[in-house]
């Protein structure tokens, strides 16, 4: 079997003390891939440590987190945007939108995140998009940039079916993670009148354990109870499914 995790951080110190063990449980598990987003400008040289070590297993995504947007984002964004030349980045991510804490920085998030939609553009890279609290304007944003040179990820997907039609008509994919295996969350419902083309699977580690493991640190291993829970929404085998969104993440990615 073979899966692909397309959003994990376990550059993060939460794997200080087992790093190499956790991508050793990842590969057992069949999780063959692991896609690292980056979160702001003191995650770059982690991320980039993480990817030296394990170059067949891991790729890198650069961006600037919406929460992470603060007084300093224009230097943050050219630090970046440098870094980006280099040509080793697979996507830009993760960007996005994030008003659920607070709207202090409404506006410098709204303006960070068009302009990394355009080096995603500039680049014909994907995006890895994270989406909070903030339906609405990034639907505005994304309607206004696609010109049909945007393709990427809405990482973390727990909206309504209305709000998944609007990103699979705006041309994006939905990763699906541990919440999706969680008994309140609403996508099941719905989620077999989806194009399975169209989905792809993540863990968001350390954050977001699926069931069986919820509450406990989440790591890459873990997708494999994410991808039998939507296996089973989906009734299909699970190496079915592995096989399913695997294709669709190396085609988005163009690996
Ligand atoms: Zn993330």
């Amino acid at each position: 079997m073979c899966l692909i995790d397309t959003h994990t951080h376990i550059y993060d110190n939460q794997f200080s003390l087992d790093r190499n063990e956790t991508v050793q449980r990842a590969l057992d598990a069949g999780v063959k891939m692991m896609l690292l987003p980056n979160v702001d400008a003191s995650t770059i040289a982690p991320m980039l440590e993480l990817h030296e070590q394990c170059p067949d297993c891991t790729r890198v995504m650069m961006g600037l987190q919406p929460e992470e947007v603060k007084e300093d984002y224009k230097e943050v964004l050219s630090t970046m945007e440098k870094e980006l030349e280099c040509g080793i980045y697979v996507g830009v991510g993760e960007v996005g939108l994030d008003f659920y804490w607070d709207v202090t920085y409404e506006k410098p998030q709204l303006d960070a995140f068009e302009t990394q939609l355009d080096w995603a553009k500039q680049l014909h890279l994907p995006l890895s998009i994270h989406c909070r609290n903030a339906f609405d304007k990034m639907v505005k944003i994304l309607e206004k940039k696609q010109d049909g040179n945007l393709r990427g990820i809405m990482h973390c997907f727990t909206g309504t079916e209305e709000e998944a039609k609007v990103y699979l008509e705006l041309g994006f994919h939905l990763g699906l993670g541990g919440v999706t295996t969680y008994k309140n969350c609403g996508v099941k419902d719905y989620l077999p009148n989806l194009p399975l083309d169209r989905i792809v699977l993540e863990t968001d580690a350390p954050y977001l354990s699926p069931v069986p493991c919820r509450g406990k640190r989440n790591e890459p291993a873990f997708l494999v109870y994410t991808a039998h829970r939507i296996a089973e929404i989906f009734q299909m085998p699970l190496e079915d499914l592995a096989t399913a969104t695997t294709t669709n993440v190396n085609a988005l990615f163009r690996f």
